[in-house]
C-alpha cells in the first residue's frame, strides 16, 4: 500500500511505462482552474493560472489587465457597465 497522501484524488495520476518494461505512476499536482469574468462567467485573458507560488514570482503588470476592473470582468462586460454608468448619471 502507498502512503496515504498518494491514495487521495488530490494529485493528478499519470501512467508511464518505465524502461524496464512495468507501468508505474507519476504523481503530479494538478492545475488551477482558469479565472473567469464575474458576470458573464468568460475566460479571462491576460491572467495566468498557476500556483500562488508561481503567480507570485510574476510582476504586477503580467498578472492583471491595467484597465478598470482588470482580471475581474471581461472586456465587453466592462464597456456594458461604463455605458450603463455614464446613462445613470445623466
Ligand atoms: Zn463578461
Amino acid at each position: 500500500m502507498v502512503r496515504g497522501m498518494y491514495r487521495s484524488r488530490t494529485l493528478k495520476r499519470k501512467f508511464t511505462r518505465v524502461p524496464s518494461g512495468e507501468s508505474v505512476i507519476h504523481y503530479k499536482r494538478k492545475k488551477t482552474s482558469h479565472h473567469v469574468c464575474a458576470e458573464c462567467g468568460a475566460l479571462l485573458g491576460g491572467i495566468p493560472r498557476g500556483t500562488p507560488r508561481q503567480i507570485g514570482k510574476l510582476s504586477k503588470s503580467e498578472k492583471t489587465v491595467s484597465r478598470p476592473y482588470g482580471g475581474y470582468l471581461c472586456a465587453q462586460c466592462l464597456k456594458r457597465k461604463l455605458i450603463a454608468e455614464a446613462r445613470a448619471g445623466m
